[in-house]
Order: structure tokens, then sequence, then C-alpha cells
């Protein structure tokens, strides 16, 4: 199997008013002739309007969370379904802003790509280590489980996830892995899918997050199990985001 289509997809966190809009068109007048998949994910409350500013064009939109229920008495959250309805093809799952904040165990990550999957989104589950587990040696246990959680997901094709590895320790504080540790990680992951599903397992992305910017984008992205990126703060302002797709071939 020929490897992936790179994605590019950008996690704009809880940023962005009607306004930002205007940075979403702009990325999607300039990422044309990219070959690249790219995306956006906006906050919920943007997703609608964002899809259809963006519809026809290349630039897919995604949401940042989904619950592990279609409906019910839930307040404040959403559903997957919910973000089809909006417009939305993929969404992120088990960032490790949610893992940490909100307490998400590998259970729900699971239970929420199983819905997701059930429901024909497409789930960028995150998956990595915190520094104090890089730091006990303990960064290929970490990624494993979590990925683990996912993958024995019940009667549901893993070909259809994304998976992002997302150092802790990397996003949000300029410092990027570089491009052999990230690899050393993505290799990790990959032959854990290999193992799973070894007739899926080179078509899966496997997206690294942490920092990524226009600077070292393409040194990461020409690494051979780095299939994309998932970019926070470098995703909110088009110029730099497009710089990014550009560097992914
Ligand atoms: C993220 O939160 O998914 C992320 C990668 O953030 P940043 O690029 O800002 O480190």
């Amino acid at each position: 199997m020929t490897a992936p289509t790179p994605l590019i997809a950008g996690n704009w966190k809880m940023n962005g008013l009607a306004a930002a809009l205007t940075e979403a068109r702009a990325v999607a007048a300039g990422a044309g002739s990219t070959s690249a998949r790219v995306a956006i994910c906006p906050p919920a409350t943007l997703v609608a309007r964002m899809a259809e500013a963006l519809a026809g064009g290349r630039v897919e939109v995604g949401g940042q969370d989904c619950r592990a229920e279609l409906s019910g008495a839930f307040t404040g959250d959403i559903s997957a379904e919910m973000l089809i309805d909006a417009g939305a093809g993929l969404v992120i799952l088990g960032h490790s802003e949610r893992r940490a904040g909100y307490g998400e165990s590998d259970e729900l990550v699971a239970a929420k790509t199983a819905i997701a999957l059930a429901n024909g989104i497409t789930p960028i589950v995150c998956v990595g280590e915190t520094l104090a587990e890089r730091e006990a040696g303990r960064t290929e246990e970490v990624v494993k489980r979590q990925l683990a959680a996912v993958i024995h997901v019940n009667g549901h094709c893993i070909s259809e996830i994304v998976v992002a590895y997302e150092p802790v320790w990397a996003i949000g504080t300029g410092k990027t892995a570089t491009p052999a540790q990230a690899q050393a990680v993505h290799a990790v992951l990959r032959a854990q899918l290999h193992h799973a599903a070894s007739e899926h397992a080179a078509g899966i992305r496997i997206l690294y997050g942490g920092s990524m910017n226009a600077a070292n984008a393409a040194e990461l992205l020409a690494e051979a199990d780095i299939d994309g990126g998932l970019i926070g703060g470098a995703s909110l302002k088009a110029p730099d985001f497009l710089q990014i797709i550009a560097a992914a071939r």
C-alpha cells in the first residue's frame, strides 16, 4: 500500500469569533494547488458557519471533541451526529488538553472513537506522553497503551482513523520534538498498527503535533512515518498555516 496523502489539520482550540472566518477563507484560497488533505477544526460555535463558508472547496472542517453518546441529557456537549449535521467530516478526540483537563480516560476516548466511526466522521485520535513520562523512559509504553485502547474498539475498522502523536511537552510550548524523536515514536505506532491490522497499517495517517510551524514543518514532514500535522497556534493565521501546507508533499 502506498503512503497516504498527507493531512494538515488546524486545531483552533478555544479561539475564533465570526471574524476569524476570513482566515479560513484565506487558507482555502491559498491551498488550491496543494496535494495534501487540509482541514480546520474551529470551536463548535463556528463549525457550521465555516463549513458553509468553505463549501465546495478543498479545505475540510472538523470538530474538536464529541460525546460518546448521540443524544441525551448532557448539558453543554455535542455529538458526532451534530458535528456531521453542521458540516464536519473529522473530529479531534483524546487531545491531551481534554485528557488532562477533563480526566478523559483511554476507555472514554475509545468510546468516542467508536461512535465517530459508527457515524462516519473521521476521528483524529491524539496520543502522547508528558515530560515526566518521557524523562522516566515511558514514552513507548504510554503511547502504545493509548493507541491500543482505540485499536480494540469493537467491530469498527481502524483503517478509518487518523492518529496524532502529540508529545504533551511540545504542545503550545514552542518546544518541538526533533524529527528523529518524532519519527522514532511514529515508527512504534506504525508497528503497533501493523501488528493489529497489517492490511491497513501503511495507509493509516499518523500526524505529528506539538509546536509545528512554518520553520520546522518541512523536516518533520520529511520523516518516513510522519503523514501530516495537527497544528495549534500556527494554524490561527492563514499565512503561517499555508506555509505548513506548502511543506506537505
Ligand atoms: C495541539 O494542541 O494540537 C497543538 C499541536 O498545538 P501547538 O501547535 O500550538 O503546539
